[in-house]
């Protein structure tokens, strides 16, 4: 098996295996080979976990921020230096082409790394409070041990957004992988150790759904940072809720996108591919309701068409690939199942929309898809597909659109195409949604805050904001004179 680890999980800086774990077996998406077979933990596999975080965290936790910093920076160099054979990992993990994970995953973790362990020396300091004579002080401390627990869509790239900001923070780190794509967060645990991160501080545990509680539901993991869908969200969220445990929670959406007339349609169009395929249209972010203003919509959609049909499918590990396979068979029955949905409820089905036919047959393949003269009432326009398939709605008004565009239980993300820049301003601030771009889209820079509203979750990665979602603070009274009662 061409990507078999050394053994299923890194606890205490080392391969452990437990094969009393029911077994994850890994396959390429691309041609249904097996390509590791792993085992999902068991709670003795848990506390063993538990125990080597909890025994390194406290000294970890008295280093500087600086000294802390500089190992996550050593290790955002060893990732970049070993980017070909990580991206190749995650390709094979993932399914998802080289073409993108050689710029999109590792070196993504990589930027989160390097940013954290750089800003955490200034960003970690508390505030001095003068209160007339007396005085206060606050700290900002860590939590204790931070439980990371991943999709599958961006597996090397979850694991170091959230490690980054927890390690760098004087926390230990425990990251519950998607069962789905295993493989890339054992070779991060690798570098972490070789950067210099004492044992214990980045354990990875592997987890189906009924490992995943075992985690969760341990009374010495003080918060739990989630990236996957809503009703998982739901689930973990109560889950800790019973504890009064920290909780991110980085959830689905069915994002809106919205081209007004005065947009460049290319950029527009460029933006709405982007937003529905990259990654075969598998990120959270995905603006999958596209609005066309009714001037432009035949000019859209006829480039639309075309260059939607021009998209390379195929194997994954060829650089010439632009788009690859969905994760897994279940993962492209759920999109097919919605594109017939969308053909049954009377969407126009204005390219792709079933699998292509010169790809491996047992690839998980789904041509990317348009439909257009989608209602906002379709199942196609209110659920998150996750898969590339794109929804294009008509629309008159600036008002009526923003209206329909937030008739959605979903906050994550949202785009305006538009020549307009007050207009693109006004639009933005009435969007509810945590991130929204002008004329472009997706774009997710270490430095800005990324996470979601309503339904799409709480908390914020990336950014200076993340340090506080890792952090609780210490307040510090300090009398100057004699303590004074009325007794
Ligand atoms: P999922 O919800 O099925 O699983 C996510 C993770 O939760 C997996 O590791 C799974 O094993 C674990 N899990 C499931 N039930 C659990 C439980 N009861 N206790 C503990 N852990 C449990 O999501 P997925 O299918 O892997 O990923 C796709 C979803 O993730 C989509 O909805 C997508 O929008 C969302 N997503 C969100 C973001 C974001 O940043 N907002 C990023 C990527 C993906």
């Amino acid at each position: 098996m061409r990507a078999q680890p050394k053994a299923s999980h890194f606890i205490n800086g080392e391969y452990v295996e437990d094969t009393a774990g029911n077994v994850i077996e890994c396959v390429y998406p691309a041609t249904g080979e097996v390509i590791a077979r792993l085992h999902s933990a068991t709670p003795a596999i848990v506390e063993k976990a538990i125990a080597s975080a909890k025994a390194a965290q406290k000294e970890w936790a008295k280093m500087s921020p600086t000294a802390r910093g500089r190992i996550l920076y050593r290790a955002s160099q060893i990732i970049r230096e070993r980017n070909r054979e990580l991206s190749e990992l995650e390709t094979l993990d993932t399914g998802k082409p080289i073409q993108e994970t050689i710029v999109a995953d590792s070196t993504s973790g990589a930027d989160a790394l390097e940013f954290f362990g750089g800003v955490a020396p200034a960003a970690l300091n508390g505030e001095q409070i003068p209160l007339g004579g007396d005085w206060a002080y606050t700290k900002r401390i860590p939590l204790g041990i931070v439980l990371g627990i991943g999709a599958w869509n961006y597996p090397q790239q979850i694991a170091c957004w959230k490690a980054a900001p927890a390690l760098v923070a004087g926390n230990a780190f425990i990251f519950k992988p998607s069962e789905v794509t295993p493989l890339g967060a054992l070779k991060i645990a690798e570098i972490m150790i070789e950067a210099g991160l004492p044992k214990g501080l980045f354990n990875v545990v592997q987890g189906d759904r009924d490992a995943g509680p075992l985690l969760v539901n341990h009374p010495d993991i003080a918060k739990v940072s989630l990236t996957g869908s809503v009703p998982t969200g739901r689930k973990v969220a109560g889950a800790a809720a019973g504890q009064l445990k920290h909780v991110t929670m980085e959830l689905g959406g069915k994002s809106p996108m919205i081209v007004f007339d005065d947009a460049d349609v290319e950029s527009a169009i460029s933006g709405a591919m982007l937003g529905n395929f990259y990654s075969a249209g598998q990120v959270c972010s995905n603006g999958t309701r596209v609005f066309v203003q009714k001037g432009i919509k035949q000019q859209f959609l006829s480039r639309l068409k075309e260059r939607t049909e021009a998209i390379r499918m195929g194997e994954p590990l060829d650089e010439a690939t632009q788009m690859g396979p969905l994760v897994n068979r279940s993962q492209r029955e759920k999109v097919l199942g919605y594109i017939e949905k969308g053909k049954a409820e009377g969407a126009r089905l204005l390219t792709g929309g079933g699998i292509p036919n010169d790809v491996s047959s047992e690839g998980c393949f789904v041509q990317p898809t348009v439909f257009a003269d989608v209602t906002d009432d379709m199942t196609i326009a209110r659920e998150e597909i996750f898969g590339p398939v794109m929804c294009v709605l008509d629309f008159d008004h600036e008002d009526e659109v923003v209206a329909r565009a937030n008739a959605t239980e979903f906050g994550l993300a949202g785009g305006v195409f538009t020549a307009d820049m007050a207009r693109a301003h006004r639009v933005v601030d009435a969007l509810e949604a945590g991130t929204v771009w002008i004329n472009t889209y997706n774009l997710c820079p270490v430095e800005i805050p990324f996470g979601g509203v309503k339904q799409s979750g709480f908390g914020r990665e990336n950014s200076l904001a993340a340090l506080n979602h890792y952090t609780e603070l210490k307040t510090v009274y300090v009398a100057m004179g004699k303590c004074e009662a009325p007794y």
